[in-house]
C-alpha cells in the first residue's frame, strides 16, 4: 500500500521535526541539543513525554505550556509538519531508493538552516561541513558526470563571490552554500536553484515593499530562498533545466 509508506514518511518526519526544533532553538544559544530534556521556555518545567507528540500535542495543550499557560510559538508544530510534508515528498520523487535517504538528510538540513538563519542571519560551518559529505554521497548515486557537479560548485558561487567583492553585499555563508549545494546538484540543478531563489526572494521583497515591511531584514536574508531552490532544484532540477531550454530551442 503506497499510501502506507507515504504516512510513515510523514510520521517519521514530523518526529525528527521535532528535534529539529530544539536544534533551531538551542544553537545559536549556545545549549546543548542531546543533553537535558525538553522544557517549556517560559517557566522551564520539563515537558512531559506524553505532551511531545508531533504537531498533535500543541493542539491537544491549546498552544500554551500546562504549567504556566505561556503560549507556545505556533513555529513549532509548524517545523513538525513542514519536515514531515518534505520526508514525504521526496518519498514521493525517489520512492524506495538511496536517493531518498539523501533527499530527507539534505531537505532537513535546509530546513534547520533556513530557520537558524531567518533568527541570527548567520549560517553555521557544522551545516555546510554535513551538506559536503552529503554531496559527495549523492555524486556516487546521482548518474551525472563529475564534471558536471565539479561546474555546479563554481557556476553561481563564483559570480556570488566577484558580487561580494564589489558591493560587500553577499554574505560568506550563502557563498558556501550555492557552491556546495552547486557541487551536490551538478550545474543544470544549480541554475534551477538558483533561478527558483531568485525568483522567491524577489517576490518576497515586493511583497515588503508593498506592506512597507522593508525592516524586517530577517525575511531578506538570502540564505532561505537558496535553501528553498535547492532543495526544489533536487528533486525536480534537470527535468525543469530540460523542460526550460525546449521553451526556446
Ligand atoms: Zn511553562
Amino acid at each position: 500500500m503506497q499510501i502506507t509508506f507515504y504516512i510513515i514518511f510523514f510520521i517519521f518526519g514530523s518526529i525528527l521535526g521535532s528535534f529539529y526544533n530544539v536544534v533551531i532553538y538551542r544553537l545559536p544559544r549556545k545549549e546543548s541539543i542531546v543533553v537535558g530534556s525538553s522544557h517549556c521556555p517560559g517557566c522551564n518545567t520539563p515537558i512531559k513525554p506524553y505532551d511531545l507528540i508531533p504537531i498533535l500535542s500543541y493542539f491537544i495543550l491549546g498552544g500554551k505550556c500546562r504549567s504556566c499557560k505561556k503560549p507556545y510559538s505556533f513555529r513549532y508544530p509548524l517545523i513538525e509538519f513542514i519536515t514531515g510534508c518534505l520526508f514525504a515528498l521526496t518519498y514521493h520523487v525517489y520512492g524506495y531508493t538511496w536517493l531518498t535517504l539523501i533527499g530527507i538528510v539534505l531537505a532537513s538540513i535546509l530546513l534547520i538552516i533556513t530557520m537558524i538563519d531567518i533568527d541570527t542571519m548567520e549560517i553555521y560551518d557544522t551545516f555546510q561541513i554535513i551538506l559536503f559529505f552529503l554531496a559527495i554521497a549523492f555524486i556516487t548515486q546521482s548518474g551525472l558526470p563529475l564534471g558536471d557537479h565539479l561546474i555546479g560548485f563554481f557556476i553561481i558561487s563564483v559570480p556570488f563571490y566577484i558580487i561580494a567583492l564589489i558591493t560587500n553585499g553577499m554574505g560568506g555563508g550563502d557563498i558556501k552554500l550555492i557552491a556546495i549545494g552547486g557541487l551536490l546538484l551538478g550545474w543544470k540543478a544549480t541554475l534551477v536553484a538558483f533561478f527558483i531563489a531568485s525568483i522567491a526572494g524577489g517576490m518576497i521583497a515586493i511583497l515588503l515593499v508593498l506592506l512597507k515591511q522593508q525592516g524586517r531584514k530577517s525575511l531578506i536574508a538570502f540564505g532561505p530562498y537558496l535553501c528553498l531552490g535547492i532543495y526544489i532544484a533536487f528533486l525536480y532540477g534537470n527535468s525543469l533545466f530540460d523542460w526550460y531550454i525546449r521553451l526556446f530551442f
